[in-house]
């Protein structure tokens, strides 16, 4: 996959290099003052479209319909930038005064040490935004054009110039289009034109002279439809479009930010300058009261300051989130907002869709009632075959005329197509373009024998309400060539029933009987059906447009349709592992609450699931509803309105919410939401752009893998702070210790960033990549606002930092008085520290067990590897001359590594047998 990005990449380079570069447009026509027909003759384009070959060679000549990339900062520049950080400037000045004062050797490696920080900084920087690209690219935007008067869905960045675009409430405009047909079009042009209003839009040509905000015959590239349909033909893409002109750049670059980080990166800068005051005060008490020398206690200032500041902190933090996100993208999780990566390990409730989200959405009809007979209908998946049966017996759909009626009425008020792949005939798959409901409604038709595309030519469109979640239903209008004119409703039984006053029978239509027809329906959604009602109207031969009015009443009922869509088999297993890990699960639908029921227990969201209606909810005030989300497990016949009001119950119970969308009017719940989650298949644009989240694969389970993975995440941030700090702090006290008791520093300040640039990179990197613990599911969310740094965390820190304190002396005054040299004391000193902190790392990686289990002592690869490169760093220290002479070290004797060894066991068992200490206490307190 990275080599067709990179492909890709490489291609779009050369591409947006040559959009830019195309004239500016200066002859361009003024597409808004023209008529559309001419519109689409001077694009050599018809009202079916360009031909495949066309569209192709098109693309070819003109390149993707793409903006150029927004400049990036330059290598150099990203370089340059690693050394503006305090830290750094306290290092840079600490090496100015030891050459000052004649430490050649001290200024060297500190200078080494500063800019091997920069560069680990820089390719850790490169690779986390390298992770933020991939991603970002796996949100392509698609859009659908006609290509000889089929519908299409390609990548948006596929369309040119003369295609045909469709349009329809939340999609993102691909390009600049002149609107051919409109219906009720509103589109927000905010990033064009800054008004946030959405404008109508129709098909009448405009002044020449108007504005861009006033040419209402155009939809402008990057602009949101917020309601209605058209169509509209391509007058430019890429770089030529209005948005490319104003150079407004998309894909800014996001920085690996998130409220943890900002808290660490400010954290680590207080630690700063804590530590420097504290040094300075150091100073002055070991030149006044332990008559250090001037020299001397600089150095040991120095070492202080290098020791207790956490350099590496931030950068880590940063590493153990890119690898999150990452993490996240593999299993079809796609981070938009990286704050939402900490926020996911909280999640309490997730409130989800139903259809496509919890089941398949691979819709099968499966059921077809009329007046007189039920049918079953016989089949799988999209594929054209299946017989109708009734009551067992085969029967043919031809013979059944109200049967027939209803199916060309299916496939009449119906926007999708299918078709096969062009894989081979013997397992070819058939796809469907548009609402997959529609297109098991074109397959129905397909099964009962009819020509679809023939029929839609014979009794063509004339106008439509499209469907709408609000009024449940969709329209259309038709007149055949004979001058006939009919209306076609399809939509929710209990909506049709009201508009109904008759229903169709073999012996012509007779007036309806609601509570039969209700009964049927609720038999089907009993059964997990999701139900559908047919019905017609005639209309006058004159009659060219559709309104509301037209279908308020006096329709004739044709009958009712079932289909099933089974629950998606990851999401029960995954609804499952919610319960375990304490977090509830909502199923909000808009749906019938009878089929919506029988999903949610086929689901295993609760033995017997409470169902409420969005009619019910319209009916409590904000106390009941607070009382009605806590029991609430299903909410049907739900609108976008009453997501939004479901998200804030929930949050004001001091819950946090994902929430799933997929429509244009659900962007403001996403918005709402703790973490918004849009579907990446299905999913509006307008939805996409309000999430924190985006599925790639639009299924629920991968939102459960994430809430795993943003557990892991906090983790892994948490377990690399409690290992840091006690690491910097043990070092920091043991120079403190030194200098208030006047003693020689068992550790020099070179040593010490030794010790922080080895094991800060080898060690502490790794736990980024820590794997989830055992049981991570089965625990509670964290509270929202439980501290980073608890109490426990607190405690612990100050425990092993007085550890590491008390072996590195020990291990000091042990080899003075063994009469060693000071520098070979000082190697076992340091080796000691990082032995500790090897051991160490070992039992940080399991805050919640034991470490002392096979699978805590073998660790991961990352683990293994950065524990060898370690042990490597730390011979080369001891033993190689080169090291002796720069570091001030000696070689050390066998035994005193295994007394080493043995001290790293020492400080495993001492804190493991703490962690199981307070375990029990916390037990014993819980259990009480
Ligand atoms: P979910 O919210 O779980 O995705 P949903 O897809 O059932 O559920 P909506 O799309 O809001 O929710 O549909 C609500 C109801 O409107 C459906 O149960 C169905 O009765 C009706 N409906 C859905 N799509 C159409 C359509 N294309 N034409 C006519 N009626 C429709």
């Amino acid at each position: 996959m990275s080599q067709g990005d990179e492909k890709r990449d490489n291609n779009d380079r050369g591409n947006t290099d040559r959009l830019s570069t195309a004239p500016g447009g200066a002859a361009t026509p003024n597409w808004h003052a023209i008529e559309a027909p001419e519109c689409l003759a001077q694009l050599a384009s018809g009202s079916d479209g360009l031909s495949a070959a066309e569209a192709a060679s098109r693309l070819a000549a003109d390149g993707p319909n793409r903006l150029p990339e927004a400049p990036r900062r330059g290598p150099l520049v990203r370089f340059a930038l690693q050394f503006h950080n305090l830290l750094i400037y306290v290092l840079l000045a600490s090496a100015l005064v030891s050459l000052l004062l004649g430490h050649l050797l001290d200024s060297l490696v500190i200078l080494i040490v500063v800019v091997l920080n920069a560069i680990i900084g820089f390719l850790q920087e490169g690779k986390a935004e390298r992770a933020l690209d991939a991603i970002r690219a796996m949100i392509d935007p698609k859009a659908t054009v006609l290509r000889e008067g089929a519908r299409r869905t390609v990548a948006a960045d596929e369309v040119v110039c003369g295609d045909i675009v469709l349009l329809e409430a939340g999609d993102r405009v691909p390009a600049d289009l002149r609107l051919l047909r409109s219906r009720n079009l509103r589109i927000d042009e905010a990033i064009l034109t800054g008004e946030s209003v959405p404008v109508e839009k129709t098909t009448a040509p405009v002044a020449e002279v108007a504005p861009l905000a006033e040419r209402t015959a155009m939809a402008y590239s990057g602009t949101l439809v917020t309601g209605g349909q058209a169509s509209g033909v391509v007058v430019a893409a890429g770089a030529a479009t209005e948005l490319g002109r104003i150079s407004r750049l998309l894909g800014t670059v996001e920085e690996m930010k998130t409220p943890l980080i900002e808290q660490m990166d400010r954290f680590a800068r207080q630690i700063t300058l804590v530590v420097l005051g504290i040094s300075a005060a150091a100073f002055v008490f070991a030149v006044l009261l332990r008559s250090y020398d001037m020299e001397e206690a600089f150095m040991a200032m120095v070492g202080l300051a290098v020791a207790a500041i956490p350099e590496g902190l931030p950068a880590v933090m940063t590493i153990t989130l890119a690898v999150g996100v990452q993490r996240m993208a593999e299993r079809n999780a796609i981070i938009r907002r990286l704050p939402a990566v900490e926020t996911l390990g909280s999640v309490s409730v997730i409130c989800s869709d139903k259809t496509g989200t919890l089941t398949r959405n691979e819709m099968t009809v499966q059921a077809v009632v009329t007046a007189e007979a039920s049918y079953e209908v016989g089949g799988a998946g999209y594929i054209p075959a299946g017989a109708f049966t009734r009551a067992g017996i085969e029967v043919d759909p031809a013979q059944q005329a109200p049967l027939v009626d209803l199916i060309r009425a299916a496939v009449l008020c119906n926007d999708a197509e299918t078709r096969q792949t062009e894989m081979q005939p013997a397992d070819a798959a058939w796809l469907v373009d548009g609402d997959p409901m529609e297109g098991a409604l074109v397959v129905l038709g397909a099964k009962a024998g009819l020509d679809v595309p023939a029929l839609r030519k014979a009794i063509p469109r004339t106008d439509e309400i499209p469907f709408d979640a609000a009024h449940r239903f969709m329209a259309t209008l038709h007149h055949d060539h004979e001058g006939n004119a009919f209306i076609v409703v399809k939509g929710a039984p209990e909506r049709l029933l009201a508009m109904a006053h008759a229903a169709r029978t073999r012996d012509g239509d007779r007036p309806i009987d609601r509570e039969i027809w209700s009964a049927r329906a609720d038999d089907l959604a009993a059964q997990g059906q999701r139900v559908l009602a047919f019905a017609v109207k005639p209309a006058g031969a004159g009659q060219q447009s559709l309104t509301f009015a037209d279908v308020e009443d006096g329709l004739v009922l044709l009958g009712l349709v079932g289909f099933i869509d089974p629950p998606r088999g990851e999401a029960v297993a995954a609804v499952a592992e919610c319960q375990s890990a304490g977090i509830r699960v909502v199923m909000i639908t808009g749906d019938h609450a009878i089929t919506a029921r029988e999903i949610g227990q086929q689901l295993g969201l609760a033995r017997a699931p409470v169902v409420r209606t969005g009619d019910e909810i319209d009916r409590l005030d904000d106390a009941d509803m607070a009382r009605a989300v806590r029991d609430t497990t299903v909410f049907a016949r739900t609108t976008p309105e009453h997501k939004l009001r479901l998200v804030s119950a929930l949050q004001a119970q001091g819950l946090t919410v994902a929430m799933t969308g997929d429509g244009v009017n659900d962007a403001p719940a996403l918005k709402r939401a703790d973490v918004g989650v849009a579907m990446g298949c299905k999913g509006t644009e307008a939805s996409k752009q309000a999430a924190e989240m985006v599925l790639a694969d639009d299924n629920f389970a991968s939102i459960v893998t994430a809430v795993k993975e943003g557990r892991t995440v906090y983790d892994n941030l948490r377990k690399v702070i409690g290992w840091t700090l006690p690491t910097n702090g043990g070092q920091a006290i043991t120079i403190l210790g030194a200098v208030a008791m006047g003693w020689t520093l068992p550790i020099t300040p070179v040593q010490i960033l030794w010790v922080n640039m080895v094991s800060a990179v080898a060690l502490g990197m790794t736990l980024a990549f820590e794997p989830a613990e055992p049981g991570s599911m089965s625990r509670p969310p964290r509270r929202r606002d439980e501290p980073l740094i608890s109490g426990e965390i607190a405690w612990q820190i100050l425990l092993v930092t007085m550890l590491f304190a008390i072996f590195a002396f020990g291990m000091f005054f042990w080899a003075e008085q063994r009469g060693l040299p000071i520098e070979e004391a000082r190697t076992i000193v340091v080796n000691t520290i990082v032995v500790l902190e090897i051991f160490y790392l070992f039992n940080v990686r399991y805050v919640h067990g034991s470490s002392l289990t096979w699978q805590g002592v073998l660790g991961t690869r990352a683990v293994l590897i950065g524990v060898g490169a370690t042990v490597i760093a730390q011979l080369a220290f001891t033993y190689v001359p080169a090291f002796n002479a720069a570091f001030e070290t000696r070689p050390m004797s066998l035994l005193d590594g295994a007394v080493i060894l043995g001290a790293g066991v020492l400080l495993l068992i001492v804190i493991e047998a703490e962690k199981l200490l307070r375990r029990a206490v916390a037990n014993a307190r819980t259990g009480g």
